[in-house]
């Protein structure tokens, strides 16, 4: 079982308009690619490039969405939705790609519940509720000066993503407004794509104080392959290595999974430079003497935990 829990793959493929689609992209991933790897469950996260940001942004996550759909109906034989519990244990069965859909930014909500109402609908279960800066909901986390926590709309989201069963996403957001969810959500939350700050100290990455909230919530870190929040520059998997064993000794190994950031980023340690090269994690850390057990939940068994709580 495995799963990665962010890629921005469907914006890189849309803005790259090849023939072949998400089924054969140059980039990070691809369809091909997914199913050598193992790849049970991909999340793939609508973002909106910064040029959208903040006006236009839900114009441009719908763009993506429909080009996601349309995707998905030419390659329906090789991959699926995840939209509910029962789906899972179908994609498990069919030996399908699960796409589990995000957006990342909740600025695409236009401080509206309906839209989020909406994008429900039309097969969103994920929704990072900020990037960096603040929006509608709250501040994300270059916004830290401020102090700024949920606004009282942030608080109607939480609220309302708990009642339709979609799963919060708590990475890139200020610490403030961290808290507030863990304080508010009823179901446990994700931060999809994050690392750990007492290893390596940069903005993106969860405090120990933090990680110990999330693991009290339930919810799962995935551990991100950007160097930048690994480690210093040349970071590699030794690096990646040691943001997994911090958290596993700081509250075990039930609250970890992978949130590789393929396609988001231009640059990946050398030891994984594509989807087909996640397997080397799972043997470094064979190599180390984690137990199975313990390599299974970490490789994807954790973050199905936190989809099966939350999902209707
Ligand atoms: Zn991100």
């Amino acid at each position: 079982m495995l799963i990665d829990m962010h890629c921005d793959t469907i914006l890189a493929v849309y803005r790259n308009q090849q023939p072949g689609g998400i089924y054969s992209h140059k980039g990070h991933l691809d369809l091909q690619r997914l199913l050598e790897s193992g790849i049970n469950i991909q999340f793939f996260a609508l973002f909106p490039e910064s040029i959208y940001r903040p006006g236009r942004s839900l114009h441009r996550v719908l763009e993506m969405l429909d080009f996601f759909w349309e995707q998905l109906e030419e390659n329906f034989d090789l991959m699926d939705i995840i939209a509910c519990k029962a789906d899972l244990s179908k994609c498990l069965r069919t030996g399908k790609i699960g796409s589990l859909l995000a957006v990342e930014g909740g600025e695409v909500l236009e401080g509206e519940l309906r839209i989020l109402r909406v994008l429900y609908r039309l097969g969103i279960r994920s929704l990072g509720l900020t990037w960096n800066y603040r929006n509608e909901i709250a501040d994300g986390v270059a916004e830290n000066q401020t102090g700024g926590g949920l606004t009282k709309f942030g608080v109607q989201v939480i609220k309302e993503m708990n009642r339709l069963g979609m799963i919060i996403d708590v990475s890139h957001l200020a610490e403030r407004g961290f808290w507030d969810v863990l304080e508010l959500s009823n179901s446990p939350v994700i931060a999809s794509h994050s690392n750990s700050r007492a290893v390596w100290n940069h903005p993106r990455n969860l405090s120990d104080e933090q990680i110990k909230g999330l693991a009290q919530n339930g919810g799962v870190v995935g551990i991100n392959f950007v160097p930048d929040f690994l480690g210093p520059p040349g970071a590699g998997l030794d690096d990646l290595l040691k943001h997994i064993e911090h958290i596993c000794t700081l509250v075990g190994d039930d609250f970890l999974g992978l949130g590789s950031d393929f396609d988001g980023t231009k640059t990946l340690i050398s030891e994984i430079q594509d989807v087909t090269h996640l397997s080397r994690i799972v043997e470094a850390l064979r190599k180390r003497g984690y137990p199975e057990e313990s390599i299974r939940k970490i490789s994807g068994e954790n973050c199905l935990r936190v989809l099966t709580q939350v999902l209707q």
